[in-house]
């Protein structure tokens, strides 16, 4: 299709922790956890903000353009994609930093700070990423459990999911625990939508033979239940010794949780970089082919904290056209 008069183009991201993945809040949480991870401010269950992905992305797309372009000159001297363009530290002088080039697939795909004719917000935006499927262990084994408003970010609607109860589409009918929680189960409706849509977006068939579904609110509180907490030993890098007193404990979504994001890219046709036409992306579907160079370094480098401690891989399992109505909202040129 000919994608060349849209303003711009949403894909729905969906991918999958290889490992417990930390996203943290930055700062020495209260309570239970020394080391929290991020929260949606309403719903109260775990994501990771647009903008740690964003910079995720980022570092990623640039070591991916490294590889492919190790030598890389600008006006006769060394500017290697990674790590300038990639966005790491400050830069020092005028050699070092974003390149800020119209030419530049990082810098035009991620923005840059400052150039010769200012700053550039970029041509891909990244939602929150969201936890779309979350395993909990039952008596049955491992069931993922989703909800009503999770659904809803791949376009599905899940009706009559309301009473404390789960909801599942076969399997016993006698009351389920989840971890410690014993609920009633009850009949989901429509669940073979709910597969369907699930397994088009490359969910594996081992989660899509065990998905039930939760009211809104008791997901959140079941998520929050469920995470993994982990207690460690701070390590001195410098010595190898522990560092004194130094116990602390973190939480983290457990492996095989399903989480899913949109990255929006906009038409580079309507985008001046720098003061001039970006030339290193022609459409919203070459931008995409930039951010989707940083999937294969998620799998194994990971997003989040504690990467060195077998934290943070990330399957990007597909990408698809987004559900969103905005999906189709072609040629509305800006004025
Ligand atoms: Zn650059």
């Amino acid at each position: 299709m000919d994608d060349s008069h849209k303003s711009y183009e949403p894909k729905t991201h969906l991918g999958m922790a290889i490992d417990p993945i930390h996203v943290g809040t930055g700062g020495t949480g209260l309570g239970r956890v020394d080391n929290a991870i991020v929260r949606d401010p309403v719903t109260r269950v775990p994501k990771i903000p647009g903008s740690s992905l964003a910079g995720v992305f980022r570092t990623y797309a640039a070591m991916a353009q490294q590889a492919g372009e190790p030598n890389r000159q600008v006006d006769g001297k060394s500017k290697p994609y990674y790590p300038d363009c990639a966005g790491l530290g400050q830069p020092k002088g005028n050699n070092s930093g974003h390149c800020a080039r119209n030419d530049c697939p990082i810098c035009t795909t991620f923005g840059f700070a400052r150039g010769n004719a200012g700053g550039f917000a970029g041509l891909a935006a990244f939602s929150d990423a969201h936890v779309l499927l979350f395993p909990v262990a039952t008596r049955e084994g491992p069931i993922w459990l989703t909800c009503p408003m999770a659904m809803r970010t791949v376009g599905q609607e899940l009706n009559g999911v309301a009473d404390d109860a789960v909801y599942r589409n076969g399997g016993s009918s006698q009351p389920l625990n989840l971890g410690w929680l014993l609920l009633p189960v009850k009949h989901l409706n429509g669940a073979e939508s709910v597969t369907q849509a699930l397994k088009e977006r490359q969910v594996p068939e081992y989660i899509l033979d065990h998905v039930a579904a939760l009211p809104d609110k008791l997901f959140s509180h079941v998520v929050n239940s469920n995470l993994e907490v982990r207690t460690s030993v701070a390590i001195d890098p410098e010595t190898g010794a522990a560092e004194d007193g130094a116990l602390f404990t973190y939480e983290a979504l457990p492996r095989a949780t399903v989480l899913v994001w949109d990255v929006t890219c906009k038409n580079p046709a309507h985008f001046k970089a720098g003061g001039e036409q970006v030339a290193a992306v022609k459409s919203p579907d070459d931008v995409h082919k930039v951010v989707a160079t940083a999937h294969p370094y998620f799998e194994h480098l990971g997003i989040g904290g504690m990467g060195t401690r077998g934290m943070g891989r990330l399957r990007v399992l597909s990408e698809t056209a987004s559900h969103a109505e905005s999906a189709t909202a072609t040629a509305k040129e800006p004025s």
